[in-house]
């Protein structure tokens, strides 16, 4: 029987992982994980989330080992140099199949595709299989067969073949295979390292208290988002003071939990309208990976919809380091981007307002809100936040259309009426009122001036999106 390579990249886990099951299927197996620290920062990925990765890797090292799995480590510099590294590691192992759980975005595919080509011309068996999504994204097209560009109608559709169908489970945890144990005799090939030896990022200590690593902590998540949450989450979900959501995004990104199971588990939670909208919010991740995968230009630092290519957005390097250090003057939206800097995550209804007040009142290119989210975010996923960067800057498929401009300030009194969420995070603010805190006019102690006047940036904003249009 020949051995078996499953490469790990951001499938992190070993319940519910089709490409591991897959392989133990076939034969004895060996795992990789190859780390690229210079495409990581060509990604920019931010530090605390290639820490999640390390203590991740650290788990799922622990958990394969029952198994009988060796999980072996390399590194190079960026995924051109995969290809080379896998023949050395395919021949020195005398690999006889490769299987790997496929990836979305633009340089993830071609990257897999060099890996396919070398082993074609090898006569090494090559697998990839669709893992991440609830619905490959080539399954779910329109009467004509083309990609849909609206989420209303791909989600009806995704949901009645979820119907049918269900989503294709790997089914299950893997088990320890018979026979005798090869990992303690596998050869240490050349450049093989400790994943302790990988550049890793120097970690904050606070960052495994926020985020603690593994899967079981990513499945007690789960459970308790669906026995003590779900139920008010239709409402809780646009409160940022309340913890109404399942903060399980960093563990779907990086595989430590299938997407599976978050869905097929809500099966039990009833059909509340609470449940349905969760539901619909797994939807929108497969949404936006379905975007990425028909419409690989948003891959190349473009906007989804033309039309909008040529806004003149405002290079204003002060406004965007007000924006993002969290000293705009305008506390709802500093609070957000301070609750970002402190825990590489922040509230969905938060995002949308942060991202509209730079792409619309600061007039700011998004990419560059695009790029400091994904040097900040324990979660940051590349569909995910192009998505939502597009969604709220107006140039995305089924974006909001450019003359919906939130207010900062009202959004502040209905979403945190009373102010805690803000002075969690802005503790100068502790004494203002529900009255006084929501406005830079109106607040009673000192804080910094507003750094734009809402009334003409509204304006500048339409006629600037308008022009494009005329
Ligand atoms: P829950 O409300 O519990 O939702 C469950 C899951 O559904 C999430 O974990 C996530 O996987 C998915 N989901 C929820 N909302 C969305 C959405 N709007 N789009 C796509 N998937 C969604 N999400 C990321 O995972 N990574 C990002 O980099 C990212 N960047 C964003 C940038 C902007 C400007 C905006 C507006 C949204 C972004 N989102 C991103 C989507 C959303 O804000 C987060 O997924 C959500 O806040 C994560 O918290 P949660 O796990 O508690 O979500």
């Amino acid at each position: 029987m020949t051995l078996q390579l499953c490469w790990f990249r951001n499938d992190l886990r070993v319940a519910d992982n089709t490409a591991l099951l897959q392989a133990l299927q076939k034969g004895p197996t060996v795992a990789i994980y190859i780390a690229t620290p210079g495409q990581w920062l060509l990604h920019d990925d931010a530090p605390i989330k290639r820490d999640f990765w390390k203590r991740n890797l650290q788990q799922l090292k622990g958990q394969l080992e029952k198994l009988d799995i060796p999980l072996c480590f390399f590194q190079v510099a960026d995924y051109q140099e995969i290809p080379s590294l896998l023949q050395r590691v395919m021949t020195g192992w005398k690999i006889g199949a490769l299987h790997c759980n496929t990836e979305y975005p633009l340089n993830e595919r071609l990257r897999d595709a060099a890996v396919e080509r070398l082993c074609q011309n090898k006569g090494i068996n090559f697998f990839a299989y669709e893992d991440q999504c609830l619905l490959p994204p080539d399954l779910t097209l329109t009467a004509d067969d083309r990609p849909f560009k609206v989420f209303t109608p791909f989600a009806s559709k995704a949901r009645a073949m979820l119907e049918i169908f269900g989503t294709k489970s790997a089914s299950g945890r893997p088990t320890k295979r018979n026979g005798p144990s090869f990992s303690t005799t596998l050869k240490a090939l050349p450049g093989q390292i400790q994943l302790e030896e990988i550049d890793w990022p120097a970690a904050e200590l606070h960052w495994q208290t926020l985020w603690p690593a593994g899967e079981k902590e990513a499945h007690k998540r789960l459970q308790h988002f669906l026995t003590s949450k779900v139920q008010g989450y239709k409402v809780n979900r646009d409160i940022p003071a309340v913890d109404g959501t399942s903060t399980l995004s960093a563990y779907l990104n990086s595989g430590v939990i299938s997407i599976r199971s978050c869905w097929n588990l809500t099966q039990d939670a009833g059909h509340h309208q609470s449940v349905q909208s969760w539901r619909n919010e797994l939807l929108w991740r497969d949404f936006y990976k379905y975007v990425m995968y028909h419409y690989p230009h948003v891959c190349k630092n473009q906007a989804w919809n033309e039309r909008y290519s040529g806004i003149p957005w405002r290079r204003d390097e002060s406004d965007f380091q007000a924006w993002a250090n969290g000293t705009t003057g305008f506390p709802l939206v500093d609070a957000a981007m301070r609750q970002l800097k402190q825990t590489g995550w922040m509230h969905n209804r938060l995002r949308m307002v942060v991202a509209m007040f730079l792409s619309k009142n600061l007039l700011i290119d998004w990419r560059w809100g695009e790029r400091w989210f994904m040097q900040q975010l324990i979660d940051g996923d590349f569909s995910a936040n192009n998505g939502g960067w597009q969604w709220s800057a107006s140039t995305g498929t089924d974006a909001a259309p450019y003359f919906r401009i939130f207010n900062p300030i009202r959004q502040s009194e209905r979403f945190d009426p009373q102010g805690i969420f803000i002075k969690t995070y802005i503790p100068e603010l502790q004494n203002e009122t529900a009255k006084t805190i929501h406005d830079p006019a109106r607040l009673l102690g000192d804080y910094v001036k507003p750094c734009v006047d809402l009334r003409f940036s509204r304006e500048r904003a339409l006629a600037a999106f308008g022009a494009t249009r005329a």
